[in-house]
């Protein structure tokens, strides 16, 4: 026995147009015994994907029709030609006639041009969102498996490889770092102002901004590749003890101005608001020498006890085992061990 099931999907436009489109699901009986009940995830992603055909086919399409009216004379521009484009979205790929119109003769003469309305609303072949959730699992864990992931629960072909992944995290990525940029911009011609109107109190913790910054090696993972990189890692955090939150940000330029303009927009999100003291700690690497510099006064540049630590461990070990390897124990022991030690503190 088998039961099969219809939904219906139906659009009407301000005109009453009707568009109706119906997708079935066939669900027989015996599945029952073996615990499959109700609906399942490919059941869903049929249904999902058949929708959205429907509905993105329809926008598509009246868009297109819209776009061939010349504005200026309002009658039909010509067709140039007719091809296909692929729009991705989170439920479902969908293929769309995409036609291209002439410019019109008759408003333009001389110009002859074509264009294509599809690549007004959608220009990276993908919505807003797929570009969004690719990307924000792709910072999450490898492009490999957040394209597996994407393909388990989303009705999203096997040929959404890892590189289309990588691609628009990349694109993602550099879309956010102009709008940093756009917003640096915008705050460094207020922040002058800004300034003359709070009173600058040194040494108030809460008042204090904290930059902790490293750089890191990123080797390739094919060994004969020689594409390794640099990247800058900080934290951008209120002074004072206990205090919760901070902004992280990773910047693959090791350029001052890209440093600059990331961190002043983290501190910016921890309330930084062009005064107070700003601390940069650091493990005193070339790239980031010149980074507390660039950076508003008044800042302060220390290098972070982690690195002091590392330096002085091997000379520490070192001091050990003379301490221990003492011949006789009529000499007098050598302090040179607690030496070091008291080295370490006094930095
Ligand atoms: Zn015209």
């Amino acid at each position: 026995m088998a039961v099969e099931w219809t939904i219906t999907i139906e659009g009407k436009n301000e005109f009453g147009d009707v568009c109706r489109k119906a997708v079935h699901i066939d669900k027989s009986w015996d599945r029952l015994f073996d615990g499959d009940i109700g609906l399942s995830i490919e059941d869903g992603k049929t249904i999902m994907t058949a929708l959205q055909r429907a509905v993105v086919a329809h926008e598509t399409e009246t868009y297109s029709l819209f776009r061939r009216v010349c504005p200026d004379c309002h009658s039909f521009r010509s067709v140039k030609d007719y091809t296909s484009r692929r729009i991705r979205t989170v439920i479902g790929t969908v293929d769309v006639r995409n036609p291209r119109w002439m410019l019109c003769q008759d408003c333009h003469p001389g110009m002859v041009g074509a264009f294509a309305p599809l690549k007004e609303i959608c220009p990276d072949r993908a919505t807003s969102e797929m570009m969004e959730l690719t990307a924000r699992l792709g910072s999450m864990m490898p492009y490999r498996q957040a394209a597996k992931v994407l393909a388990e629960f989303l009705p999203i072909e096997p040929t959404e490889t890892y590189a289309t992944v990588c691609k628009r995290t990349i694109r993602i990525g550099e879309r956010l770092d102009d709008q940093t940029v756009r917003e640096t911009w915008k705050a460094r011609a207020q922040a002058d102002d800004r300034r003359q109107l709070e009173m600058h109190l040194p040494g108030d913790r809460r008042k204090e901004f904290v930059i902790s910054i490293d750089t890191a090696h990123v080797r390739s993972a094919e060994p004969n590749a020689a594409r390794n990189f640099e990247l800058v890692v900080a934290l951008c955090d209120r002074g004072g003890r206990g205090e919760p939150g901070g902004r992280y940000f990773v910047t693959g330029s090791t350029a001052q101005q890209a440093i600059r303009d990331r961190a002043l927009h983290a501190l910016e999100g921890v309330g930084y608001r062009g005064f107070g003291d700003v601390t940069v700690i650091s493990d005193g690497a070339e790239v980031l020498k010149r980074a507390p510099r660039d950076m508003p006064k008044p800042t302060t540049d220390i290098i972070d006890w982690f690195h002091i630590a590392m330096k002085i461990q091997p000379m520490q070990q070192i001091a050990d085992r003379i301490a221990r390897s003492q011949p006789s124990p009529i000499e007098p022991l050598p302090t040179i061990h607690r030496d070091v030690r008291a080295v370490k503190w006094r930095l």
